[in-house]
């Protein structure tokens, strides 16, 4: 028996599917430019002695529910899946719970309506992730399917940590407070922190750091989530590739008073135009790597920001957690970059935080410790897998 996992996008499809006993890869894939002529299919085969084909076709996808059929029809192919019998179940990915959903939830009318109700707090992403939920239980309506919600892991915030000082009736009345999102990666590393420890992550105090395209910080206390640097929306906290985390509330008044621009304008800016690429002209840390290293000096700003907003959650989370027995590194950026994570530590070896040079070089390929012998603070790198998690939190749900 296997496990499917959606993302469903506005215009994409991302899936995984798993084997139900070991949780191993069978397949993987990106269905893309779902709604125009020239929808792309990248489909992967894994497993058979290493063996890894991606098989790459194009052909017009006008909706979720005819790309959803080739991806049957390219799973019966591939032979990684020959019938809709062979699938124990379907995980969804879904952004927001809301206040409703705190953990993954078995896929009724009522948790449908649930998502519904949440999108109005992300407008850009519930529909088009229900629009999977919807189209998934319409082909293979006998399969059980569970929404994992991107929010769920910081439900357990408490309300110092999540309220906004705004007038209360705003959080009663429209829900506007901290949400915090990438829950099911900073859950994830989390207990392969446990894990890699030895000791139940129940006993860990820890910081996560989710640093990729979109970035993240959380506190952890014995396991579970009391503060994160996203809020309502993922536009608050780090510095992003394009998103520019923290501001001073005023400055979207400020802009679209000076320079004309209608208040969606300035959240595009914002969101689009902000964080690595509005400060060096480049999103991608690699590239933003190499323009500091050619002498770039905005290249060098981009990063040198990026660090400091990163040290600045860390020296926070550590006096809300008041104590740490690990920091973790996870995302693109964190798993891959020895520089970005050396930086983002610089200055902490007083709060026992420091990180070994050679060590760092060399962690790769699954959780590594990069802090020298006898340092108080654990610091960990360890490659977040979200599509895991939501396999195994499905069949958590289906099984208990
Ligand atoms: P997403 O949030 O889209 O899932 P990822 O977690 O894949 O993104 O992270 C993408 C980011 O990781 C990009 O900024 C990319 O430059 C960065 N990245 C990947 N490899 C490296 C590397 N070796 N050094 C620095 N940054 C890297």
């Amino acid at each position: 028996m296997k496990i499917l996992v959606i993302n469903s996008g506005s215009s994409s499809i991302k899936y995984r599917l798993f084997g139900m006993e070991d949780c191993a890869t069978h397949a993987s894939g990106l269905l893309e430019r779902i709604g125009e002529a020239n929808g792309r299919l990248t489909h992967h085969v894994h497993g058979g002695a290493g063996e890894y084909r991606p098989w790459v076709q194009e052909r017009a996808v006008p909706d979720h529910r005819q790309g959803l059929a080739w991806i049957g029809e390219v799973m019966r192919a591939s032979r990684v899946l020959q019938g809709l019998g062979e699938l124990y179940a379907i995980g969804h990915r879904v952004v927001h719970g809301g206040e409703t959903f705190k953990a993954p939830a078995l896929v009724t009318d009522q948790v449908i309506e649930g998502i519904r109700r949440a999108a109005a707090l992300a407008p850009l992403h519930n529909p088009a992730n229900l629009l999977g939920i919807e189209v998934a239980r319409e082909f293979a309506p006998e399969v059980p399917q569970v929404a994992v919600f991107d929010t769920a892991f910081h439900q357990t915030m408490p309300a110092r940590a999540f309220l906004y000082a705004l007038p209360y009736e705003l959080y009663e009345g429209l829900g506007v407070r901290r949400y915090g999102f990438h829950g099911t990666s900073h859950h994830y590393v989390a207990k392969e922190a446990a894990r890699f420890q030895g000791r139940p992550l129940e006993s860990l105090d820890l910081i996560t750091l989710h640093l990729g395209n979109g970035a993240s910080a959380a506190a952890i206390r014995r396991g579970q989530s009391v503060d994160t640097s996203m809020g309502l929306t993922p536009l608050e906290g780090l510095v992003m590739g394009t998103r520019s985390g923290d501001l001073d509330p005023a400055i979207p008044f400020f802009l679209a008073q000076r320079t004309g621009k209608s208040l969606a304008e300035v959240e595009k800016l914002l969101n689009e135009a902000s964080g690595l690429k509005g400060l060096c002209g480049r999103n991608d840390m690699r590239e933003v790597l190499g323009l500091a290293e050619a002498g770039d000096p905005n290249g060098r700003l981009a990063a040198e920001v990026f660090c400091y907003r990163v040290r600045k959650y860390i020296g926070a989370y550590l006096a809300v957690l008041g104590r740490l027995d690990a920091l973790v590194f996870t995302g693109g950026i964190g798993e891959n970059s020895p520089a970005i994570r050396a930086r983002c530590c610089e200055g902490l070896a007083g709060l026992g935080i420091l990180v070994d040079p050679d060590r760092n070089e060399a962690a790769a390929d699954g959780p590594c410790e990069i802090q020298p012998a006898g340092a108080a603070v654990q610091v960990l790198v360890i490659p977040t897998n979200e599509e895991l998690e939501i396999a195994r939190q499905t069949l958590e749900i289906i099984a208990g």
